[in-house]
């Protein structure tokens, strides 16, 4: 189903509008912008999908929020429907931004409708990935070829959102590819299509 045939069949669940409310000088780089929107609906529900399917994201119960770093840019997402996001060029890209921040969200609404919400172990699991975890199904040949000093360096930045599991070419040998697709599954337990 294509993204726009799907929001046309889940109109009543999904987040029509992302309107930008303040913006205002970044603060590492004044001159970037940083901004605050609001989204057409509570976004509660789909904070914990969210935070099972963007590997880097931190999600906090407790203060209603979910932040994760998208290429260069820190976006929270609050409960309450409110967005910001910080060191962004200019209004052309906030756009940008906040219209691939809507579609992500909108399957994440799609996923709770068709799936209903994410067990409480899923989450707890995700909560307990430590980068010893990561290194454990790496092929651990410190060969660099990612990048890195090591197994143990790529871990970490890749559950900082710094590395992509795929620049660590050796998971891909048939020896390796079974451990692959466990580490996916431990940093993105929710694969939002
Ligand atoms: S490419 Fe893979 S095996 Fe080589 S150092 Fe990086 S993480 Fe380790």
């Amino acid at each position: 189903m294509s993204e726009d045939f799907a929001e046309l069949f889940f109109t009543d669940v999904i987040v029509k509008k992302i309107e930008i409310r303040e913006i205002s000088p970044c603060t590492a780089d004044p001159e970037r912008i940083k901004f605050l929107a609001q989204a057409d609906r509570p976004l509660e529900d789909v904070l914990p999908i969210l935070y099972l399917a963007i590997p880097n994201a931190k999600y906090s119960e407790k203060l209603g929020a979910l932040s994760y770093m998208h290429q260069q840019h820190l976006i929270t997402i609050f409960a309450n429907g409110r967005i910001t996001m910080t060191y962004v060029k200019d209004r052309d890209e906030a756009n940008r931004l906040v219209e691939e921040a809507r579609r992500l969200i909108n399957r994440a609404f799609i996923y709770l409708k068709t799936h209903g919400k994410p067990s409480r172990e899923m989450i707890q699991a995700k909560k307990e990935l430590t980068p010893v975890k990561i290194y454990e199904l790496l092929p651990k040949t410190n060969c660099k070829k990612c990048g890195e000093q090591g197994c143990f360096a790529f871990a970490t930045k890749l559950l900082n959102g710094e590395k992509r599991l795929q620049e660590c070419i050796l998971l891909d040998s048939k020896e390796h590819i079974a451990c692959k697709f466990q580490i996916e599954k431990m940093v993105s337990p929710i694969r939002l299509k």
